[in-house]
């Protein structure tokens, strides 16, 4: 990977005030793909293609990601960073809203990376859960925004996003089949694996 392009679409990132994956983040999810080796990863939130990069240093030998984006402008940037790593043939990016999309993938992914609107991360959970291989993992990104989450305050602006995380960690918590931790690094991060009994 060139370690200089990397860091370059980090920053101009950040300049733009893009909401790219934290460092603290990245680094919890590298260490659990360092050992998972992944072959088929599903992200939802491409943005500027940053973290879906990133990930592709943990692929298995043939693997692959399909990453959703919506928005026309951060597609145009993905396409170049992504064109520039020379990785068109590892990164797919599927163009539109991820609730159209979902439904109408049929993969199985080891992993999906959950990171769009907060709104819609319980419809999010139920087609990562459909789609995931049976020892897959699934990561929600920014699950405790702001702390607002775990907060007892309602009134802000944001209430039907924290209705929705709040949701979202209820299902994975209660889901038997899966066993989940909530990490407070970056902006809180839900691991949630299938249970092998
Ligand atoms: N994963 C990226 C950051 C994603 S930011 C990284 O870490 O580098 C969240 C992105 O999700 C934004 O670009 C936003 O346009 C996109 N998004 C939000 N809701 C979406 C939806 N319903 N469908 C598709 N994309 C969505
Ligand atoms: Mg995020």
């Amino acid at each position: 990977m060139e370690e200089k392009n990397i860091i370059r679409i980090k920053e101009n990132a950040l300049k733009e005030h893009i909401p790219i994956i934290m460092d603290d983040t990245l680094e919890v999810i590298g260490n659990i793909l360092k050992t998972n080796k992944p072959k088929l990863i599903l992200e939802i939130g491409t943005a500027v293609g940053y973290s879906a990069i990133c990930f592709t240093k943990y692929l298995a030998e043939d693997g692959r990601i399909d990453t959703i984006e919506r928005d026309e402008e951060r597609i145009k940037e993905a396409k170049i960073n992504i064109k520039e790593m020379g990785l068109e043939e590892i990164i797919r990016i599927y163009e539109g809203d991820a609730v159209d999309i979902l439904p109408t993938l049929n993969e199985k992914y080891d992993m999906v990376f959950i990171d769009a609107a907060k709104g819609k991360y319980p419809f999010f959970l139920k087609e990562a859960l459909r789609m995931l291989n049976k020892d897959g993992i699934i990561f929600a990104d920014n699950i405790l925004y702001k702390g607002y989450v775990m907060s007892d305050y309602n009134k802000h602006k944001q209430r039907t996003a924290v209705r929705n995380l709040r949701e979202y960690i209820k299902e994975v918590t209660e889901n038997e089949n899966l066993e989940t931790e909530i990490l407070e690094v970056g902006d809180g991060l839900a691991i949630s694996k299938i249970k092998n009994s």
